[in-house]
């Protein structure tokens, strides 16, 4: 998975890489999807979500440019794959679920994993997650309508906002990032992710 799915499309920075081959992604599945586990494609987790395809796990994450010192915000916690292989890279993450029995599938996975630098919320994470803004990265893994303005709002200086954007039926990766008062926005690969049900996301599923 880590070469063929990774390294040849793109995925280069070594310290995401060492972090797929450090988190089994088996481990984020039920046991009857195992055998697919490190298959090229998203997987359901119950609940209508899903855990994201590995290759988009991975371009969100480089496009983050996590660092050691980080601490950063995940908007849809999902199956808890995203946040453990974060955990890898960053001092703190930070992730929202909107749905409390997947929240709850993921801590037990963080606590079967010794996973300890991952702070859980269960809430409408389109609005963030203000107790401990501001971050150094927020990273959605779920669709927007449009870049949320509560998570521009909390986002640190220097920080990076990765986000899809779009319809329900397809988004775009958006980037944003902040230097002092300034925001830039760049796009990035095509993408669909299911929707980011909230205030500042789609009214319901
Ligand atoms: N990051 C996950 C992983 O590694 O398995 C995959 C996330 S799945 C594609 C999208 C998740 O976003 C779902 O679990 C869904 O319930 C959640 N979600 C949707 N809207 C949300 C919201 N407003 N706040 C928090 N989570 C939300």
């Amino acid at each position: 998975m880590t070469e063929q799915q990774l390294r040849a499309r793109g995925i280069r920075d070594q310290a995401v890489l060492d972090a797929f081959l450090k988190i089994r992604r088996h481990e984020f599945v039920e046991s009857a999807l195992a055998a697919q586990a490190y298959s090229d494609r998203a997987l359901p987790i119950g609940h209508g979500q899903t855990i994201s395809q590995p290759y988009m796990v991975g371009i969100m994450t480089q496009t983050l440019e996590p660092r050691p010192s980080d601490r950063v915000l995940e908007i849809g916690t999902g199956s808890g794959y995203q946040a453990a292989i974060l955990s890898e890279l960053v001092h703190t993450v930070f992730t929202v679920e909107r749905l409390a029995p997947l929240a709850k599938r993921a801590q037990e996975v963080y606590a079967r994993l010794e996973i300890t630098n991952v702070l859980q919320h269960v809430g409408d994470g389109s609005l963030g997650w203000k107790t401990y803004a501001p971050y150094d990265g927020i990273i959605v893994t779920a669709a927007a309508p449009r870049v949320p303005p509560s998570l521009v709002d909390q986002l640190a200086d220097g920080g990076r906002l990765v986000v899809p954007t779009g319809s329900r039926g397809g988004q775009i990766l958006s980037i944003i990032t902040r230097e002092g008062d300034r925001f830039h926005e760049r796009t990035d690969v095509p993408c669909v992710f299911v929707p980011l049900v909230g205030e500042e996301g789609w009214k319901g599923d």
